[in-house]
Parts: structure tokens; sequence; C-alpha cells
């Protein structure tokens, strides 16, 4: 069976930035996990919370419900601070990504690229980031080498993926966006569902008229940034994140 695992900065990520994606490969038999590095208590939009303890509480069960209506097959979130990933302890949460990624063993790696995504928030590129290095120390042996005596094995994930857009948004911060190297048709429908996973986020329902209003410049299809492969290769454009995978 392929897998393919998202690595998120805030719940809603999963469905915002990834959520077509993720979907359509849900459909395609794909098991499909997410991992998200922090709560989302950092957030102006508090639903009904009064502390960031319920805040943590309603966010994870909102990205739970969101996870399961994509399809996903297991979803995490890591209690990292929010808002303040530039300063998580970098050797520390690499090492967290780099035992999901031994233990699930995916075949490709979807998350951020260093711009921080089309909002270009920094938690977004820090979680790009730690990402980054995960899929690249996973597979070294004398990488975290404590985790192999704890019984995991060494895994290299084949691809590793970036969102990427060929747009900016207007009202913010200018971004470097990653080159555009796959283009994936979602379809309308799952436009339609990245649309309601997103809604199922209700403490960030003020956000909801503005997550529409920035997708509807790519309604039918998310791009992305081939970043790395197992295998050296050249450049060039996709329709499919799983060509030239192999099941093995
Ligand atoms: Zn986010």
């Amino acid at each position: 069976m392929l897998k393919l695992l998202c690595i998120t900065a805030h719940p809603d990520d999963e469905a915002g930035a990834f959520g077509g994606t993720l979907l359509l490969y849900a459909d395609r038999g794909v098991e499909v996990s997410v991992v998200c590095l922090t709560a989302g208590t950092a957030a102006k939009n508090r639903g009904t919370a009064r502390t960031d303890h319920e805040l943590a509480q309603l966010r994870t069960a909102e990205f739970s419900a969101s996870c399961k209506f994509l399809g996903v097959s297991h979803c995490e979130v890591l209690n990292y601070p929010d808002s303040r990933l530039d300063r998580a302890p970098f050797f520390e949460v690499v090492g967290e990504l780099v035992a999901r990624i031994r233990r699930l063993r995916p075949h490709v790696v979807l998350t951020f690229g260093t711009d921080g995504g089309l909002t270009g928030h920094p938690d977004h590129a820090m979680a790009g980031a730690f990402a980054t290095q995960a899929f690249q120390w996973a597979g070294r042996p004398d990488r975290y080498p404590e985790q192999l005596a704890q019984g995991l094995a060494p895994h290299r994930t084949q691809k590793l993926y970036y969102c990427a857009a060929d747009f900016t948004l207007p009202d913010r911060i200018p971004t470097a966006p990653m080159t555009v190297t796959a283009r994936v048709e979602v379809g309308r429908d799952r436009f339609e569902k990245k649309n309601q996973a997103f809604r199922l986020h209700l403490t960030q329902s003020p956000l909801f008229d503005r997550l529409r209003k920035n997708l509807g410049k790519m309604p039918t299809h998310e791009m992305f940034h081939l970043a790395a492969t197992s295998q050296p290769r050249d450049a060039r454009c996709e329709t499919d994140l799983l060509e030239g995978v192999s099941d093995g």
C-alpha cells in the first residue's frame, strides 16, 4: 500500500493548504497521515475557549474531524508552541518527525516550503524546515541512532514536496514562492469538500470567507514543488505526486 505523510504547522492547514490532494489520494486507496506541529493556541479566533488549554482541546478535536472528513487514516497534533516554531529546539522537533517517518514509512512527504506557503506564516516555513531535515535524516542510520535501538528502522521516503502556488496574496507581506513543478487536478467536488473540511474548524469561522476568496484562484487544482527525491533526476512537470514511486 502506498503511503503519504503531510506535515503541517496548525490545525486547519491540512484542509486549507493540502485538503484537495489529501482527499484525492485517500480516494485512490493511498494511506494518508497528517502530523501537525502545534495545537494552534496563538489564534486570534478562539471560539468558546477561555484558556489556551481549552483552545488546544477544541482545535485538536476540529483537526481530527477535518482529517476524518478528508479520508486521513492517522492524524496527530504535537504540542509545540504556536507562533514560536522558530524558537522550538531544532534537533528535538526534527527527531520527533524522524520517529514518525520511521514508524509510518511514507512513500511521499508533503509540507510547506520556506516561503511559508500562500500566507507566508513563519510557522509554516519552520514546519517545512523541520520536515525537510526529517525527510533527509530518517533514512540515515547515523541520525537519532537511539530510535534504532528502540526498534525503529531507517526509512528513505521517495519524494518530498512543498506546497506551491502560481500567484501571491496581495494583502500579505510579499513572499518568494516555491517554483510550481506539479499541478494536481483534484476536481470541483474535492475543492468543495476541502472547503467543507476547513469549515469543520469552527473556532476559525471568521476566516471562512477569506479562505474561500484566497482559494478562488485555484478552483480545481493544487500546486506543489518537488524538492527532493531518493533517486537523482532532472526536473520535469508532473500531474501526479506518485509518478515514479515504487511500492517497495
Ligand atoms: Zn497555518
